[in-house]
């Protein structure tokens, strides 16, 4: 669902104009949809239904609080990948045993912390962590819920940048060695190898590589069962990709369908942990125009956005459809411009030579498609205040994160004993 549209020739979030926010609360701001976000939920849960299935929201891709609860009010999951994460999605009101909790290097506070909370199961990458999460259940009298990520060396077909699923990426434990760490898993007293993880990348536009990576899991299955280990649970990554631009993404019930082909009989209870497609176009981020700049050979859009605030086109060439808020005139000629922020950087740009209509000093435009990947990745580089965040439901709308001050920002540093003064 499409929950940004023009309405009387302003561009809304749902039934909210977003020139009204933007006086509010001051440019750039993310703007989240309620509509949007419980729908991309229902459509998601809905297409699993039937199945032994459960979708536990990846918080890395938006973990605002509001957001967050807002799936878990759908009866949401989580998976999380650090201890900030698992305080947030227990805060938001998800319970532990509804917790994942994955990533390449977990300390053992991390590991203590989510075993004392009864979390549903970690995802381990390597055998030292795997050893030194025994040790940490060990000592607290407990075996830890255990799934090993594998990596089934399988190309996803995605951006280099969040492709993690073949043998030379960081990720996961080596396809042919996966067996023997499951063997020395059964070995080590504070485990408990329950399930099979896998996750091979993000914005995946293709079912093939899903595809490919889940046979290759059941095929570990069924050799581990073998070994004489129980395994019960699969979880199968994140979830299918998004539209920025012109992608196809995989329909979600062939999806489902799919999964329900390959797993459905084998008596294993399946996660998912969907982030982009839930969140990615239930946000956008609303800036500013500061000056529009005649260069020698092009024209350059200078927004009061920039890199900080939405880091995906300078890390990942990510492609963000740009909307004026007021509604160009049916058939406004366009012309290419360059879209940068302010930041000091070269790589703070946004679009190059992108075709959009006349704009001027003080009008606004949204960069669609930024609900994740983008608040979370936000930092306040070159001293800029983290833009806010703001959630609309219906015709009201609340900030769910303010924009600090600069006097907060600075407030927060300390200097030494030997520079006071
Ligand atoms: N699960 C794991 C282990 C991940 O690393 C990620 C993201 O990279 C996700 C889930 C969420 O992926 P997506 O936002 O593509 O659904």
């Amino acid at each position: 669902m499409n929950a940004f549209t023009y309405r009387n020739g302003i561009l809304h979030a749902e039934g909210v104009a977003l020139p009204a926010i933007a006086e509010q609360v001051g440019t750039p701001f993310y703007c989240y949809s309620t509509e949007a976000l419980v729908a991309n939920y229902r459509a998601y849960a809905g297409a699993f239904e039937g199945q032994d299935a459960g979708v536990c929201f990846a918080l890395k891709s938006n973990s605002n609080l509001a957001v967050v609860r807002t799936f878990a009010a759908l009866g949401a999951g989580a998976d999380v990948v650090s201890e900030g994460e698992f305080k947030r999605a227990l805060a938001a009101g998800i319970p532990a045993d509804r917790i994942v909790f994955s990533g390449v290097g977990k300390t053992r506070q991390e590991m203590r912390t989510a075993l004392e909370a009864g979390i549903y199961q970690l995802n381990v990458e390597s055998i030292p962590e795997l050893e030194a999460l025994s040790e940490v259940a060990t000592s607290m009298g407990v075996r830890a819920p255990i799934a090993i990520r594998v990596n089934p060396d399988v190309d996803a077909k995605t951006h280099a940048k969040i492709a993690t699923g073949k043998k030379e990426n960081k990720f996961g434990i080596d396809w042919d060695h996966a067996r023997e760490v499951y063997g020395k898993a059964a070995a080590l007293p504070g485990i408990d190898p329950v399930g099979i993880a896998v996750h091979i990348g993000s914005q995946l536009t293709d079912l093939a590589p899903f595809r490919a990576a889940f046979e290759r899991v059941v095929e570990l299955l069924h050799a581990l069962r073998e070994d004489g280990i129980d395994i019960r649970r699969l979880d199968l990554g994140g979830g299918i990709g998004i539209r920025y631009r012109d992608e196809t993404p995989p329909d979600l019930h062939e999806y489902a369908g799919m999964v329900r082909s390959i797993t459905g009989n084998l008596g294993c209870h399946v996660t998912l942990e969907p982030g982009r497609a839930l969140v990615g176009n239930a946000g956008i981020l609303v800036s500013r125009v500061i000056y529009v700049k005649k260069g020698l050979h092009r024209r350059f859009l200078i927004v009061d956005a920039a890199m900080n605030d939405l880091i995906r086109p300078s890390l990942y060439d990510a492609y963000h459809a740009i909307l004026p808020v007021a509604e160009p005139a049916p058939g406004a000629k366009t012309s290419p411009i360059d879209v940068v922020g302010p930041v000091c950087e070269s790589g703070d740009t946004f679009a190059l030579q992108r075709p959009l209509p006349p704009l001027a000093s003080d009008d606004l435009i949204a960069f669609c498609s930024a609900g994740a990947y983008g608040a979370v990745m936000a930092s306040s580089y070159n001293t800029r205040p983290l833009a806010p965040e703001v959630l609309v439901n219906g015709t009201d709308f609340a900030v769910i994160r303010p924009r600090p001050t600069v006097e907060e920002m600075l407030a927060a540093e300390r200097m030494p004993a030997w520079l006071k003064g």
